[in-house]
């Protein structure tokens, strides 16, 4: 027997997320069966434990996008009893059980070794939303991020003291970059700041309105994890031939820009997936989190939570209410 947050649906479509207990052979099928140690709470987790958001495909369902454990049995080669790996990604936690459980099984394509350096509850620290910030990171520095940033310029983090833009703050400075952290709460600054952002600039700042499409070329780059408005003032503030990585829509979906910015500024928008990564992406991501994520500022980021708290912080993290990581210990 084990445990896990168990979300019902009744005829009325109403759902009820409770602390269960399960056998093993209730698992979905998979060639790995890992004793899950720790997950976190997202966006989605937060949809998926509440009515669904259209994401989970059949109750009863077991949220928790991703999680980090030792293998317990396994028939693939790659994997062997008491291999640490983590799970990202894959639509688990939304079509196949996830990681809200003391147990999982799911298939060995979706998992990666643990890279060393890293614990297991260090790299639930991190999670999704830490390998979204890191394959934001890659994609602006393949498109030029280091020659647009040489002279000074800061790159823009919207969402800053959520967990995306937590890790792409602590990521960036870490690898000397110049920060500036565009959050909606004042109260946050502190903690910015000491995750390494060199300028906190307010949301409303960022969110009024302008009919100009192009404003002074401000920012070497742009990680978003905001969307809609946000961005679309972003874009037409964005350095001549700079990029955003759009990662996220916590501030809408609907992207009220122009093509200006484009046409005459050369700026890229660039869309990133934490979801479908291949195999070999998620490696080098998590590789290079153990080595360009300042562990010591890990910790700062860390809420912890035990399963019996899930139904108020999926609440919680709808309404933007979670400050940096939500870490899981599914055994406390
Ligand atoms: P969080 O809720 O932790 O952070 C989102 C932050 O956005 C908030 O903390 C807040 O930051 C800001 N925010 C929220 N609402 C608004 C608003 N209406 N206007 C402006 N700013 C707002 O979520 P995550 O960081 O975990 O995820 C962020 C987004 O990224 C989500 O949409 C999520 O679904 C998506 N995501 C996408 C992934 C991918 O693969 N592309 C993977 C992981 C997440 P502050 O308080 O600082 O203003």
């Amino acid at each position: 027997m084990f445990n896990a947050l168990v979300v019902t649906r009744d005829e009325d479509k109403k759902t009820a997320a409770s602390v269960q207990s399960l056998e093993l052979d209730q698992l979905p099928e998979g060639n790995v069966t890992v004793a899950v140690e720790y997950s976190t709470v997202n966006y989605k987790d937060g949809l998926c434990i509440g009515p669904g958001g259209g994401l989970v495909r059949e109750y009863p369902h077991v949220p928790g996008i991703d999680f980090a454990g030792t293998v317990e049995s396994s028939d693939d080669d790659r994997y062997k009893e008491g291999d640490k790996v983590v799970l990202t990604g894959w639509r688990v936690g939304e079509a196949h059980w996830g990681g809200y459980a003391q147990k999982a099984r799911v298939k060995a394509d979706w998992l990666v070794p643990l890279p060393q350096g890293l614990t297991t509850r260090q790299s639930m620290a991190v999670g999704t939303a830490g390998l979204t910030a890191m394959l934001a990171v890659l994609a602006l520095e393949n498109h030029g991020l280091k020659q647009q940033a040489a002279d000074g310029s800061a790159v823009l983090v919207t969402g800053a003291a959520g967990g995306v833009g937590s890790v792409a703050t602590a990521i960036l400075a870490n690898l000397g970059y110049q920060v500036a952290a565009v959050t909606g709460r004042p109260d946050t600054s502190d903690y910015l700041t000491g995750l390494g952002a060199s300028q906190i600039v307010a949301r409303e700042e960022i969110n009024e309105t302008t009919k100009r499409p192009l404003e002074s070329e401000t920012w070497a780059g742009c990680v978003d994890a905001v969307g809609g408005a946000m961005l679309a003032r972003v874009l037409g503030q964005l350095k001549y031939g700079s990029s955003a990585a759009a990662i996220g829509l916590a501030g809408g979906a609907d992207l009220p820009a122009t093509v200006i910015p484009f046409l005459l500024r050369g700026v890229n928008l660039l869309g990133i997936d934490s979801v479908m990564q291949p195999y070999e992406n998620r490696l080098t991501a998590w590789q290079r989190i153990a080595t360009d994520l300042p562990l010591d500022k890990l910790e700062s980021m860390v809420q912890p939570a035990t399963l019996s708290d899930l139904p108020q912080l999926g609440k919680s993290i709808l309404k933007g209410g979670v400050m940096g990581r939500v870490v899981v210990d599914v055994n406390a």
